[in-house]
């Protein structure tokens, strides 16, 4: 850590001058055999390349044909560069090839040599390339500096998503034996025990209970933490940061007072003990799949009525958009999928499934089954920092755009001192937070950081404009990244946190 410095402040805007081959080399982690084979990925490389070189070609000819949209993607960019200066990681690293259309163009060269005509006949005039290891050693690089966080596809006049075509690169990767290791090593944790941190039921419940004693000590009050409680109303799925990361667990307090002061039942599950699902970030389906059911099964287990999703992006992005055909949760459900057609059946469709849990408050607000004194929150100016997958991978709420109303809905009727960010900066536009998509791992820091530039730069203006000292967000990984870079930026590092930490100081417990 001591020698990552941050990027210096640019006037804004401004293209990044280049600095080509910046981040070459600089990619995370393999997974080793172990870990691969564990979630049933090949061990390693074949040592023969031929044999890695045609199953590369031949597992990109599969995804080609399963997947119409990439074939599209390959096709239609036409290098008009409207996305060019779009991508955080360019921002910060100036390297050109985290430029979004250069990196789609380390597959396209291949898939053009490969799979059209021109390609096959005449590569150099229409910009094909054999696959050979050095250019696979460069998707693993610059594929694996993309936090599929989608913005880059908001400013492409053909919609262009490149999050797409880098979860494609990865799962062909995967498919060869040449994973990355934090992803498929957290994978194979929540298969195993069944989240990301590998914290099995018995410590998950030890934790529960330190928590009801804390926050009775602060409140005076009973607030339960309950788990694996059967016929309760809802279960809680939610990122297992939130049961002892800060300031995650400050939300998880939070949601715990909501359900308190609301009067509803509701249960964590320990079978499935975590929102996120890393086998979005790796283009897995198999993985989505198989990390989705757990929630299925504790759910039909439980028999609760409704599932509520904590803060999370990726995960909402994931319940919101998949559940429904992986699990059965939502509309959608597959006719043919009798344990799906049974949560269906058990589930009460007078509430939208699944619901998230900023839904959850703001339709309790709306009713007046909740109050706050919003002074409580007085010490804060409060900014929301929009996470990329919820922002452009779901919605919330009835109407276009809930997912950026609600939130912020929220900490109106909590909180006295509310601005905005700079715009073009938020909602659609947002930036990533530097972390995204599979890439919160040390071994990526120096990425991270560069990454984080531009949301560091607006939040700085903020702050020197508004005097903001809190940035609120919905999103885990997002709040693991900045507690992580913004000291490196000059930030207290508890600027940041959850929406429901501020509905948990402000909220007025015990009067309903
Ligand atoms: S999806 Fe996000 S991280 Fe990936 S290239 Fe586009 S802007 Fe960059
Ligand atoms: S904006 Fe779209 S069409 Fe233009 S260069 Fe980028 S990906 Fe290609």
């Amino acid at each position: 850590m001591a020698d990552v410095a941050a990027p210096a402040y640019r006037i804004i805007p401004i293209i990044p001058a280049l600095k080509p081959g910046a981040m070459e080399g600089k990619g995370p982690f393999v997974a080793n055999e172990k870990i691969n084979e564990a979630i049933g990925f090949p061990g390693k490389m074949a040592e023969n390349w031929q044999e890695t070189h045609d199953a590369v070609i031949a597992k990109m000819g599969e995804l080609l044909s399963k997947y119409r949209s990439l074939k599209v993607y390959m096709d239609a960019c036409v290098h008009c560069g409207a996305c060019s200066d779009k991508c955080h990681y360019f921002i910060g690293t100036q390297d050109p090839k985290n430029m979004p259309v250069a990196r789609q163009d380390l597959m396209r060269s291949v898939y053009r040599r490969y799979f059209t005509l021109p390609g096959k006949l005449f590569p150099k005039l229409v910009g094909a390339r054999d696959l050979t290891r050095e250019v696979l050693d460069e998707w693993y690089n610059y594929f694996n500096q993309c936090s599929e966080c989608r913005r880059c596809s908001v400013f492409c006049p053909y919609g262009i998503d490149t999050a797409e075509v880098t979860m494609a690169a990865r799962e062909i990767l995967d498919s060869v034996g040449y994973g990355q290791k934090y992803s498929n090593e957290i994978i194979g944790k929540v298969h195993r025990i069944g989240n990301n941190l590998g914290l099995p039921g018995p410590a998950l419940q030890d934790t529960l209970e330190g928590l009801e004693e804390d926050v009775k000590d602060a409140t005076g009050i009973d607030i339960r933490f309950p788990m694996d409680v059967k016929g309760a109303e809802v279960l809680l799925i939610t990122p297992s940061a939130d049961f002892f990361a800060e300031p995650h667990i400050d939300s998880l307090i939070g949601y715990a007072k909501v359900f308190h002061a609301t009067g509803t039942s509701w249960t964590l599950s320990s079978m499935a003990s975590e929102a996120g699902n890393f086998g979005m970030f790796i283009g897995n389906y198999e993985q989505l799949r198989k990390i989705a059911l757990r929630i299925r099964e504790a759910a039909l287990e439980l028999g609760v009525k409704r599932i509520v999703v904590g803060e999370c992006g990726h995960a909402w992005r994931v319940a919101y958009s998949f559940w429904n055909t992986l699990t059965g949760v939502g509309d959608g459900a597959d006719a043919n999928d009798r344990f799906a057609q049974m949560l269906q059946k058990q589930l009460d469709h007078r509430y939208k499934q699944p619901t998230h849990i900023c839904e959850f408050t703001w339709d309790m607000i709306q009713d007046e089954r909740l109050s706050f004194d919003k002074s409580k929150n007085d010490k804060h100016i409060i900014t929301f920092h929009d996470s990329c997958n919820v922002a452009r991978g779901s919605r919330m709420g009835d109407f276009a755009g809930g997912q950026f109303e609600i939130p912020r809905n929220i900490i109106k009727a909590v909180a006295n001192n509310y601005v905005e960010m700079r715009d073009g900066t938020t909602r659609e536009q947002t930036f990533c937070c530097g972390g995204g998509g599979g890439l919160l791992t040390d071994d990526l820091i120096d990425l991270r950081v560069k990454g984080a530039l531009p949301r560091m730069e607006v939040l700085q203006e903020t702050v020197d404009v508004h005097g903001v000292n809190f940035m609120a967000t919905i999103c885990a990984i997002c709040k693991a990244q900045f507690t992580k870079v913004m000291p490196i930026y000059g930030f207290d590092r508890r600027m940041v946190g959850g929406v429901h930490q501020l509905v948990s100081n402000a909220i007025i417990l015990g009067d309903k």
